[in-house]
């Protein structure tokens, strides 16, 4: 039965990058409290494996390919949903890359990539949303950050801009729409078993240790720990709550 509060029945909600990770954690989440996902992804058996899957557990679920860094894509994505379904509740702005570089040796194809996937691409879904939402009286955008929206690394510099600028979207995109109820809240990742932290950990010798040693929950994160701040965050439980940046990292950002 829908709860009232955080039920997303009838909502139609879009996750980038939906097809593994945060990203999938996030989708089965929505779609356990009801909501139609619509995966966007470059990889296409990725995503229909994702979408067999939250099918097999009752939900509801279709992949769009596209590359988030396309705005012509994203167009056709976005024009694509409102046939079939005429309408767009959630955006979730969850793709993203990155390149493990000191700034010096970073080049600018390389810096162009991380920004336009993981800052570019928020910008041009939520403007690419934001009709439909203003037009069904009002809409969630979920915008996915990281603890290098707060720190710094020397060798993701691209990446910390990147996240960084989504906290400060966030709040400008929540400042803009205020007026149409569509609410803009981040979520800052801690660290987080998934493909993209599994190259790391064997690139960066005793980064599992030492991550394991700063976080007060003594654990990594998993894909699953993203599915109730997700359904918040989509839920008119969280209808006055607009333009945060919600930590979800077992304690990392407030330990010393
Ligand atoms: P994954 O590598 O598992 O997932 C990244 C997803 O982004 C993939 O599903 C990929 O799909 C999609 N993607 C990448 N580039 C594009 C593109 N150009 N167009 C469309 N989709 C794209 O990583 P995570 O799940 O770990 O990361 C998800 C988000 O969480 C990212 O924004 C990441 O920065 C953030 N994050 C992760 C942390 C962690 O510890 N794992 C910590 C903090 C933040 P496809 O290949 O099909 O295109």
């Amino acid at each position: 039965m829908d709860n009232p509060l955080f039920g997303l029945t009838a909502k139609i909600a879009v996750v980038t990058g939906g097809n593994g990770g945060i990203g999938l954690g996030m989708a089965r989440g929505l779609a356990a409290a009801g909501a139609t996902i619509v995966i966007v992804g470059r990889d296409e058996a990725k995503s229909a494996a994702a979408v067999a899957e939250i099918m097999q557990q009752g939900g509801k679920a279709i992949a769009l390919a596209a590359d988030v860094t396309d705005k012509a894509a994203i167009a056709t994505v976005v024009a694509d949903i409102q046939r079939q379904f005429g309408r767009i509740d959630i955006l979730v702005n969850n793709a993203g890359i990155n390149i493990r570089k000191p700034p010096d040796a970073l080049t600018i194809e390389e810096w162009n990539a991380v920004i336009g996937t993981n800052l570019t691409s928020a910008f041009l879904c939520s403007q690419a949303v934001y009709p439909s939402m203003k037009a069904g009286g009002g809409g969630k955008i979920i915008n996915i950050g990281s603890m290098l929206s707060i720190f710094g690394a020397g060798l993701a510099s691209a990446y910390a801009a990147s996240k960084g600028g989504i906290v400060q979207f966030t709040r400008s995109c929540a400042m803009a729409w205020a007026p149409d109820n569509i609410q803009v809240n981040a979520i800052l990742p801690g660290w987080i078993d998934t493909e993209m932290t599994r190259r790391a950990r064997i690139d960066i010798p005793g980064l599992h240790d030492r991550v394991l040693a700063r976080t007060p929950a003594a654990r990594w994160g998993a894909a699953t720990d993203f599915a109730g701040t997700a359904v918040f965050l989509a839920s008119s439980a969280s209808d006055f709550i607009t333009g945060t940046a919600i930590p979800v990292d077992g304690g990392f950002s407030i330990s010393g």
